[in-house]
């Protein structure tokens, strides 16, 4: 039978400072499955302390302006000291920074100064835990443009790290095939996670954070939301792009298409059983018809009428062209009989909205165009609830029994996967209502 592997990424809180990487050494060692482990660089220790790539990122800015950099260098060089003092190892800490130094001297990189944290802190976790240290420039390719080749990656990955039997892989950078250094997005060692479990053919790939899974709320707005035990690759999707974070969607979407499971857990509470992220439910597993009620504020709708926009004429495709022309993206249309509703985000429509109205009405000729501003978008989802199930109505009538008005509701296909739109000053109304109607199922 094929030995388990499990790929196990931390995140900054995780390898904040020595006791954190103290507790990632005892979680890796309670399973032999954890066998490639992928960190982040030090994030924060308490709530006004600053994340190392941030202080890389100023130290970047300080030395392209030509101005003194010293300092800040050292107060990097400070956290690093005390994670290796305090895990008592030896580390070449003043070569590491010397070779740093002098490419700030003399030709300071943006990713390549801020991939500095990673590459460092799998150096240290990697001594501490015995493990190989695997620098993702070798394995992590990007084209020149900046974009990662995954098919490149995967067979790079993969042949780097299967011969290895235990590994720690700094997050969130690559390098071209001339050997320079590009990051992903912030947060993007979690993609570097999914990469190395797609890569491995991990059974799993567990995303170690600072908190026991993910929120059926936003917990700034629901005091102690419940915590979801299961959760589709889908519902996540939505749930982030609306707004809930843990979790970088790109890392979703590659763990996805091979069907890996992800499992959200804290590294400060490993007994807790966290969020599993799968395809489909395991059977038996007993589940709330709404996952989870995420949303976002800021969105713009704008109401366009015309007698018989489905007729055929092509009406609804020249008004997404006009969208697409312009690169303005929407979050979502839906078209009837007479109308169209667009909702877009109010700082993005707020650049062409005069001219943006002016092509509609000269192109389309509308009978009618109408504008709704300070409105927020709401998720609810729950892949459980059955084709049959009342929960979607039972959503809208628990918003208009809180006297919520809602302006757009656009139900997706399938299970329940509803988009409400409602005015911004009941943003947070809505969210506890629909949240205290799925405590009441
Ligand atoms: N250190 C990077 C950041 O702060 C990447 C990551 O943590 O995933 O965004």
């Amino acid at each position: 039978m094929k030995e388990r592997i499990v790929v196990a990424k931390f995140g900054g809180t995780s390898v904040a400072d020595a006791g954190q990487v103290r507790k990632i050494s005892d979680i890796v060692r309670s399973d032999p499955a954890r066998r490639f482990i992928v960190v982040s660089a030090p994030g924060k220790r308490f709530s006004d302390d600053i994340k190392v790539t941030d202080l890389l990122l100023d130290l970047y800015e300080k030395a392209k302006a030509g101005e003194p950099f010293a300092a800040e260098l050292r107060q990097i060089k400070m956290r690093f000291r005390e994670i290796i003092n305090g895990l008592g190892i030896s580390f070449p800490l003043d070569e590491e920074f010397e070779i740093l130094e002098q490419s700030l001297r003399t030709e300071p990189m943006r990713d390549y100064t801020a991939s500095r944290g990673e590459y460092l802190t799998a150096k240290i976790v990697a001594k501490y835990l015995g493990f190989t240290f695997v620098d993702p420039a070798w394995c992590v390719c990007f084209d020149q443009d900046g974009h990662l080749n995954g098919p490149m990656t995967s067979r790079t990955m993969c042949a780097s790290l299967l011969p290895l039997n235990r590994a720690v892989i700094a997050g969130f950078y690559g390098s071209d095939m001339s050997g320079v250094i590009h990051t992903f997005e912030r947060g993007g060692s979690d993609i570097t996670g999914s990469l190395a479990a797609c890569a491995v053919g991990a059974d799993l790939y567990e995303n170690w954070t600072d908190v026991s899974g993910l929120y059926a709320a936003d917990p700034r707005i629901v005091e102690n939301p419940e915590t979801v035990s299961y959760m589709s690759y889908r519902e996540l999707r939505t749930l982030s792009y609306m707004g809930a974070s843990v979790l970088h969607s790109d890392a979703v979407l590659s763990a996805s298409e091979l069907e890996i499971p992800i499992n959200i857990r804290n590294t400060d509470r490993p007994e807790d059983a966290g969020t599993m992220i799968v395809r489909h439910l395991p059977s038996g597993v007993i589940k709330n018809p709404v996952t989870g009620v995420s949303g976002r504020k800021g969105m713009s709708v704008i109401q366009i009428e015309k007698v018989m926009v489905s007729d055929g004429s092509g009406f609804s495709a020249l008004m997404l062209d006009i969208l697409k022309e312009r690169a303005l993206p929407f979050e979502y249309c839906l078209t009837g009989i007479d109308s169209i509703t667009l909702v877009i985000r109010k700082d993005l429509l707020d650049d062409c909205k005069e001219d943006l109205f002016e092509e509609i009405r000269e192109t389309l000729h509308p009978d009618f165009i109408g504008l709704r501003e300070n409105q927020s978008l709401i998720a609810v989802t729950g892949e459980k609830a059955t084709e049959s199930s009342d929960a979607n109505v039972r959503v809208l009538e628990k918003l208009t029994s809180k006297g919520i008005e809602i302006s757009t509701i656009n139900q997706g296909a399938g299970k329940l996967n509803l988009l409400i739109g409602v005015p911004e000053e009941r943003y947070e109304d809505a969210i506890r209502a629909i949240y205290e109607f799925r405590q009441s199922l």
